[in-house]
Parts: C-alpha cells; sequence; structure tokens
C-alpha cells in the first residue's frame, strides 16, 4: 500500500468509525480526483448557470411538477447517472454506485415552486443578478444537483457508499414535504441512507440540522344559511369563527420552546345580505418541539368546539345548528439533530477549511422528513447570493457558487466515503 493508499485508507476508516472529520478535509482536498471535480465548478461555471435558467424556466407549480421532471430526467442520463428513474409520485432519481451498496448517501434538492400555473417565469439578467420566479428557491439547488453530478462524472474517484441523485417533489406550502416523505416511506431504501443533504436555495454558510415542525388546518363551519333580515337569529358560520378566533388569539405560547401560531386564510360568505351557509379559515401551528404542537393543536379544537357551541346558543331561531369540520392540510414532523451528530461535524470541518462561517439554522425543510427518523440529515444553500424569494423578483447572483459546490462535494464524499 502506498502513501496514497494510506491516506485513503484513514480516510475510509474515518467515514466508518470516527466521528470527526477535521483530519479529513485537508487530505481528501488534495486528492488529484477531488481537486479535478472542484475545478469542475470554475471550468463549467456558464453551464451550471445555462442549466439553473433552462430549469427555472419550465413551470413547477405545487403538485404539478412533471415536465420539469421530464427534463431532470433528460439531464440525470446525460450525466452519466444510473438507474435513473421517476418514482410514482414524481421525483427524479439517479445512482452514483459505490463499493458497498447497503450504504446510501443522499442529495436532493426541489424542484417544485410556490408559483401557481400560469405564473409569467421568463428570467431575465439585471446587472450582476438573474431575476425570475423561482431562480433561487430552488433553480440554485437543482443546479447544485446537476453541478456535482457532472463534477463527479469525469473523475475515477469511487465512495464508499451509493450517492442517490433525487430532484423531489412536494416541498413548499401544501406540498406538505410528499416528495421526501414518498422517499422514505420506501423501507428498504430508508434502512440504507446513513445521511441526507438537502440543498435548497443559495446560502452557502447556511446548515439547518433542526427540523421546525408545522401542522396546517382547514377549519370549515356550515349551517342553513338565509336571508339577514328575515332569517334574523339564524347561527352564523363567520360568527362561530369570529369566536372561534378570539378565543385562539388568548392561548399562550412558550418563547422556548419557540412556537408560533397563525390564521392565514379566511374565505365564507356568499353577500351583504344573507347569512352565510359556509366560512372556512386556515391555520398554520408551528414549534421546535412536537409536544407544544399537539398542545396547540388541542387549544384550537377546544377552541372551535366551544364558540360553535356559543353560536349555537346564541341563535333564536330554528333552522339546524351549526357544524365544524377540522381538516389537516399539512404535516413537517419536528426534530433535531444533537451537536455532535457527524453531519453537522463534517459540515463544521469542511467550513473551517473553506473559511466559511457556518450558520447553524432551524426552519421546515426537506430535511425534517429523514432528521424526524433519525436519519442524520442537513439542509444548506447551493452557493451564490439570492434575494426576494418566493416573489415574481426573486433574484440570483452567482458570485463565489463554486465556494458553495467544493463544500458539499467535501461533505458528501466525507459522509460516503472514497476510495481509488
Ligand atoms: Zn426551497
Amino acid at each position: 500500500m502506498g502513501r496514497s493508499g494510506v491516506l485513503i485508507g484513514l480516510l475510509l476508516l474515518m467515514s466508518a468509525q470516527l466521528p470527526a472529520a477535521e483530519v479529513g478535509v485537508e487530505t481528501l482536498e488534495k486528492l488529484p480526483a477531488v481537486q479535478r471535480a472542484a475545478e469542475f465548478f470554475v471550468r463549467e461555471a456558464d453551464w451550471i448557470l445555462q442549466q439553473q435558467i433552462r430549469l427555472t424556466s419550465i413551470p413547477a407549480p405545487p403538485f404539478h411538477e412533471e415536465e420539469r421532471g421530464r427534463y431532470l430526467e433528460e439531464q440525470f442520463r446525460a450525466l452519466g447517472l444510473e438507474n435513473v428513474r421517476r418514482d410514482a409520485i414524481g421525483n427524479v432519481l439517479g445512482e452514483r454506485p459505490g463499493s458497498d451498496p447497503e450504504h446510501v448517501v443522499l442529495i436532493s434538492a426541489h424542484i417544485d415552486t410556490v408559483f401557481p400555473a400560469g405564473t409569467e417565469i421568463a428570467v431575465r439578467h439585471e446587472g450582476e443578478n438573474w431575476v425570475g420566479p423561482g431562480i433561487a428557491d430552488n433553480g440554485a439547488g437543482v443546479a447544485a444537483l446537476l453541478a456535482l453530478a457532472g463534477a463527479l462524472r469525469d473523475t475515477r474517484l469511487r465512495t464508499g457508499a451509493t450517492l442517490l441523485f433525487a430532484a423531489n417533489v412536494g416541498e413548499e406550502g401544501e406540498g406538505n414535504l410528499r416528495g421526501m416523505q414518498a422517499l422514505f416511506a420506501d423501507g428498504a431504501l430508508r434502512r440504507r441512507v446513513r445521511a441526507a443533504i438537502a440543498i435548497d436555495g443559495s446560502n452557502a454558510e447556511r446548515l439547518t440540522a433542526q427540523a421546525l415542525g408545522s401542522k396546517r388546518f382547514q377549519i370549515v363551519v356550515r349551517g342553513p344559511g338565509g336571508h339577514s333580515w328575515a332569517d334574523f337569529g339564524l347561527p352564523n358560520p363567520i360568527q362561530a369563527l369570529a369566536r372561534a378566533i378570539t378565543r385562539m388569539t388568548a392561548v399562550q405560547v412558550p418563547a422556548q420552546p419557540r412556537t408560533a401560531f397563525n390564521v392565514g386564510e379566511i374565505s365564507g360568505g356568499t353577500a351583504v345580505n344573507a347569512i352565510p351557509y359556509e366560512a372556512s379559515v386556515k391555520v398554520d401551528i408551528r414549534s421546535e418541539m412536537e409536544s407544544e404542537i399537539e398542545r396547540l393543536e388541542y387549544e384550537m379544537r377546544a377552541a372551535v368546539a366551544e364558540a360553535v357551541a356559543q353560536e349555537n346558543a346564541w341563535a333564536r331561531v330554528p333552522g339546524g345548528p351549526l357544524e365544524a369540520e377540522i381538516r389537516v392540510i399539512g404535516r413537517r414532523p419536528a426534530g433535531e439533530l444533537p451537536p455532535t451528530a457527524r453531519i453537522i461535524e463534517i459540515f463544521r470541518a469542511v467550513d473551517a477549511h473553506l473559511g466559511i462561517k457556518t450558520s447553524l439554522q432551524r426552519s421546515s425543510t426537506d430535511a425534517n422528513v429523514p432528521i424526524s427518523l433519525g436519519i442524520e440529515a442537513v439542509a444548506v444553500g447551493g452557493g451564490g447570493r439570492s434575494g426576494a424569494s418566493h416573489s415574481p423578483r426573486e433574484w440570483y447572483d452567482p458570485t463565489g457558487r463554486e465556494v458553495g459546490l467544493k463544500r458539499i462535494l467535501l461533505a458528501t464524499l466525507l459522509l460516503a466515503g472514497v476510495e481509488e
């Protein structure tokens, strides 16, 4: 075994056994194949940007990611990934096999956007920036996924774990992480995934290792409805919801664990002179801790039940009582990694090496799903700068993107282990 053999053996050993990776980064970065892969990010910067513009220009509204998915399936094949396929829910998957098929490192980027069908999404150039809805969230993430696959394609670098690339659906809003949930619902795959990296947006300092949980509801109240004058005294669904909201806003939430709730949408009624027969609100509950989400849900259900009972008691003419229905329209599990988690140590070591100031964050991302299952996972940005996310003015500046990509490359290889 030559000197490089010893070093590589050491890397393999470290990735298999040791929690820390401080030594591994420098050794890894010096491998010629890793240097070639990192050079790809600089040499092919324009190809990466063109891919980002191209895929951002393909509409991917919530629950309709098919067209963008088909494009990515083609790109996965062109980049030499193996076993490229689209699963039943629309996730596009491709593999770079490692020597140990029982271990998988998942690298994913969500392809859905928050923009409804019909949104104008032409990407345009303004100064240093590229502007268009979804250009960064998650154009930058998906472009990073393609860049990693491209950078690894030409190297003879062999990883220990198999790298599974996923361009997944359903991250945003009421998509409810359904792409990730479907991936991890596959028990055979779930058992093989040793670590997962979700690439989302641009920020190369970001390290989201804590999953902010949320649960979302639609509360619908129905009643007989009638004329505002002739039927005055019938129970009124809007009044009932007003009572419920008033009760809910009196509920105290703790500062620690940080917890929040929001009545975000309200609708109902047909005319100013009609007693509505239906009204509804949408409520979002979030907390760093699952038990607080459950407690707030309990309070919300109690508030609705009491409000409906009060409104029914207020009614002074017969015509049928109000009824409330509470539907769960979103569910994102909470959870967090211990600060000693290997994936956090690896990213911290890579960041220290690259001069990146790690910003540990808690938010609601695709990483929620593996984290809640006890699998080490983080969400990171794909590099560059961006702003005005989720708006038509969303912008992206690729300056410095190669650093964010190198960060993900090194962390991925440390997680997977490398050999010649
Ligand atoms: Zn996103």
